[in-house]
């Protein structure tokens, strides 16, 4: 059980004052993002619950949540919040400060590992090819996908911005 002592109470304001993350305190918890939520009708992810303890301080219970990564960022919620709060920014800058700790889903993992490796989060199959020539386009596009130099200077950037270490590297 989570009790209120765990509470940093300067986390909010952390929050606050983060790009995203100004609209926190404004959600009255109405419930509408929760009753929106596609990914929270198939998992147990409350977007209500999630936003109230960011808005109480919990900080560890918030960042180490596997709920925190199940958001597909579909931004239904934030199209009907009547307070105009920015959820998925605030997910977001959320998840932005687990990762901080070292805290990542194990599948957004995976989707960062297949950037480093491909330059893009889908892979080419020949699948895929074949129905780009039926199309009359190029087997490959002309991306990191079938260009060679855009994928070296793709890897070259996530390299030096410290994203293929954080992934776990190639
Ligand atoms: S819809 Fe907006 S105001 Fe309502 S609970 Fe969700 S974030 Fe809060
Ligand atoms: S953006 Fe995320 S939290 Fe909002 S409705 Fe879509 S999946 Fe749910």
């Amino acid at each position: 059980m989570v009790t209120i002592d765990q509470a940093n109470q300067d986390f909010a304001q952390k929050v606050q004052s983060m790009d995203g993350g100004e609209t926190l305190m404004l959600c009255f918890q109405c419930g509408t993002c929760t009753a929106s939520c596609p990914s929270g009708r198939l998992t147990a992810y409350k977007t209500r619950k999630l936003i109230r303890k960011a808005q109480l301080g919990l900080e560890d219970e918030v960042l180490s949540s596997p709920d925190l990564w199940m958001c597909t960022t579909c931004y239904s919620c934030m199209e009907r919040c009547p307070r105009g709060v920015e959820i998925v920014d605030i997910i977001t800058l959320l998840r932005n400060l687990a990762v901080e700790k070292g805290v990542m889903s194990a599948p957004h993992k995976k989707v960062g590992e297949m950037l480093v490796k491909f330059g893009a989060t889908v892979p080419l199959n020949s699948e895929y090819e074949d129905k780009r020539e039926a199309l009359g386009l190029a087997r490959k596009p002309a991306n990191t996908l079938g260009d060679e130099k855009a994928l070296a200077d793709v890897k070259k950037i996530l390299k030096a911005t410290g994203f293929e270490d954080l992934v776990g590297g190639n």
